[in-house]
């Protein structure tokens, strides 16, 4: 049985305006997209014989013409668009909506690292902030890196794609690498720095089964005074990711705040480049030089949420200078308009995963796109739509709705294409499919009277 979407606006995922159109998905698929009164009846001006204009398998059937056992849904009112690509995801920090785990609150609190956590657990946890993340309208996830060592994205992600779990596609990502004697959890580190070693993690996290290897190239001043600045791999030990890397068939992303730090990712091959926030005119030029290989992510959520809803959580104005925030939110501010203006690609995603900014939330980044970075709210959906497929190295495949594409829908209430915000309020996502299956299908727009019966 095919799905019609009926009535609504159609927002592509591209950089134009939303247009009325009917979205037909067959399978998995969007097999057409017909404007409305185009060849193709409006549902208010539909004939009563209007639906019976082919017959399931008739020989030269048309994908653009109604048949008599298609599912319709009354898009009226809504906007139709591709669901949602998180751009920086961490499904296994531990704070979801309606689910905070205090114990992950760094610095404030970090007594989660010291606890045990069995396995099973750990993937009970992930596996709830997948489903938050569906829920919000994401069909789609990159990740931005695990929280421990271990396989629960791995698991996670197979159970996702075999349909044992409800979630968005995950691109999975190793815990990150940390590479300084001071930093939590790391390596030793000389000043030679250790290529071998690194390359060996790469080559390590590739075969465990993680398809993004995420690096710390700069320490935070959230983990350590003075962090951010802090470049913690040299050009060799790049290199040596880069190469294993490439042999292995997997990404690099990396934690990049110092300008050294972005250099160094620009020039080894590293295709997302996280936050960003201290870069010089050198490295500015360097990301312009190379917009068509990687993508930029600030992560914007958690520097707003760590400014402004950290109170209750022990994140007062005090902390929030010290964990950087407050200078981080500053530079990104004036950074982010210039690299939008040179054409990077930058990708919504904001280290949802804490208490004071979860998972399920993961939405209210465009909104800050629009308002901090001086993106159209058209260019924030672009962003987490479109580019959210570039990211993921499927354009052609997901992040449109275009013939051809994999059906992954939402049916917004009213038209974000004027106001992002919308889609922070679930209520507002009447319908949410994943590859041409529901996950949510609100009955009042199911069950709308539509001339033709909706089956
Ligand atoms: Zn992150």
């Amino acid at each position: 049985m095919r799905t019609v979407f009926r009535g609504g606006l159609v927002y592509d995922g591209g950089l134009s305006a939303a247009r009325p159109a009917d979205v037909i998905v067959d399978g998995d698929r969007v097999v057409a997209v017909v404007p409305t009164g185009d060849g193709f009846p409006t549902v208010d001006g539909l004939p009563a014989d209007g639906l019976r204009t082919d017959e399931p398998g008739a020989n030269g059937a048309r994908a653009n013409e109604l048949r008599t056992d298609d599912r319709m849904v009354d898009a009226r009112g809504c906007v139709v668009m591709p669901g949602l690509v998180e751009g920086h995801a961490h499904v296994t920090f531990p704070s979801g909506l309606g689910a905070l785990e205090g114990g992950f609150n760094p610095p404030v609190d970090v007594s989660y690292f010291l606890r045990s956590h069995p396995a099973d657990e750990l993937y009970a946890t992930a596996a709830r902030n997948a489903e938050l993340l569906l829920g919000a309208g994401f069909t789609s996830a990159y990740s931005a890196g695990s929280l421990l060592p271990g396989d629960t994205e791995v698991r996670l992600r197979d159970a996702i794609n075999a349909g044992r779990a409800a979630g968005p596609r995950l691109r999975t990502a190793s815990v990150e690498r940390d590479n300084h004697f001071e930093g939590h959890g790391g390596d030793k580190h000389d000043t030679a720095g250790d290529p071998v070693g690194v390359a060996a993690f790469v080559r390590d996290m590739a075969a465990a089964g993680f398809e993004n290897i995420k690096l710390l190239l700069s320490n935070d001043d959230v983990f350590l005074a003075g962090g951010s600045q802090m470049t913690q791999y040299n050009q060799a030990e790049a290199a040596a990711a880069h190469r294993a890397a490439d042999e292995a068939g997997v990404f690099l992303n990396c934690h990049a705040q110092s300008a050294e730090s972005v250099k160094i990712a620009v020039r080894n091959g590293f295709r997302a480049i996280y936050h960003c926030s201290y870069v010089d005119e050198e490295a500015i030029d360097l990301l312009e030089e190379h917009r068509d290989d990687i993508f930029i992510g600030p992560a914007v959520g958690i520097m707003w949420a760590n400014l402004y809803e950290g109170e209750e959580f022990g994140i007062d104005a005090t902390m929030a200078r010290q964990m950087g925030s407050d200078a981080s939110l500053a530079a990104m501010s004036r950074l982010y308009p210039e690299l939008h203006r040179r054409g990077l690609r930058i990708v919504p995603g904001g280290d949802y995963g804490f208490p004071n900014n979860p998972n399920g939330r993961n939405a209210r980044d465009l909104g800050l796109f629009v308002t901090l970075f001086g993106f159209s709210p058209i260019e924030a959906l672009h962003a987490a739509t479109q580019v959210g497929g570039e990211l993921l190295d499927r354009a052609g495949d997901i992040g449109r709705i275009a013939p051809g594409f994999l059906a992954d829908v939402l049916v917004v209430k009213g038209d974000p294409t004027r106001d992002v915000t919308l889609l922070e309020d679930r209520a507002n996502l009447l319908a949410i499919m994943k590859g041409g299956a529901f996950y949510k299908l609100d009955d009042a727009l199911a069950g709308r009277p539509t001339v033709g019966a909706v089956r």
